[in-house]
């Protein structure tokens, strides 16, 4: 059984350092108590860098208890592409993982399936776990959407890279900078059998069964247990929950126990 992966997408949030500091120390200071969840923190890359520090103050790498991811990353190692920032620079600077194709991304930019490709294969490269995000814009078409999500995204992805990848269902209609609508349960555990099916079909059955399959969308302390007890998730991807302290360690709470 996996610890159940909880991850915390800050968004474009706080924006001050101090803010995130103290938002991250609090955070830091009860996740750390929990043993039985991985949690991952991914703030706007301007903060990374002092956070990193921040948690590594006073601590032994073996004693890291909250891991760092970015929000997103460009699709080459390094280069003449002004403003991106490269997954292989988000490993150097400590990041387990890397948020790829998030809702947010392909709607104001335009990102296509073709794209988050590209940048989850030049993060397997650096060696940093991709979180891919799919899920469809309109209620009724999860499986025509995530199931051309993963076939384009997953394209030329090796066997043995595939585990490395945590695929978010997040239907972008129960995202709560939307409407607020949850996502049932019922309806988040038929997305991850059909998401396991369409891993089953583009690798096999046992490859399928490794990979950790987490929900992301309006997740509160009042739903967190339902989406992993109620709907078989491994893990839950947490934007606007995530900013409050206190409701995100509640949320952690909620999972392990
Ligand atoms: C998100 O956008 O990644 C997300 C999970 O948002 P929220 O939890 O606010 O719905």
């Amino acid at each position: 059984m996996h610890k159940p992966l909880i991850i915390a997408n800050w968004k474009m949030n706080p924006t001050t350092l101090k803010e995130a500091e103290h938002l991250f120390g609090s955070i830091e200071k009860e996740a750390r108590k929990v043993k039985d969840a991985e949690v991952v923190i991914c703030p706007p890359f301007v903060w990374l860098v002092s956070l990193v520090a921040f948690a590594r103050s006073g601590l032994s790498p073996k004693d890291e208890r909250v891991a760092f991811g970015g929000q997103d990353c460009f699709w080459e190692e390094k280069g003449a592409y002004t403003s991106q920032v490269s997954p292989l620079m988000l490993k150097n600077l400590g990041c387990q993982y890397v948020i790829i194709g998030h809702s947010d991304r392909r709607k104001y930019f335009e990102e296509s399936n073709e794209l988050v490709n590209r940048k989850i294969k030049t993060a397997l490269n650096a060696r940093i776990r991709p979180i891919l995000c799919v899920g469809e814009e309109v209620e009724d078409e999860m499986s025509l959407i995530v199931g051309e999500q993963l076939e384009k995204d997953l394209f030329g992805i090796p066997e043995a890279k595939i585990r490395e990848i945590v695929i978010v269902y997040e239907p972008v209609w129960a995202i709560s900078a939307n409407n607020g609508i949850d996502c049932s349960s019922d309806e988040t555990m038929k997305a991850g059998l059909f998401i396991r099916k369409t891993l089953t079909k583009l690798y096999n059955r046992s490859i399928a069964e490794k990979v950790k399959i987490i929900y992301g969308g309006s997740v509160t302390s009042q739903n967190a247990a339902d989406y992993i007890k109620g709907a078989a998730m491994n893990g839950l991807l947490i934007g606007n929950a995530s900013l409050n302290a206190t409701e995100f360690v509640k949320i952690i709470e909620k999972v392990v126990k």
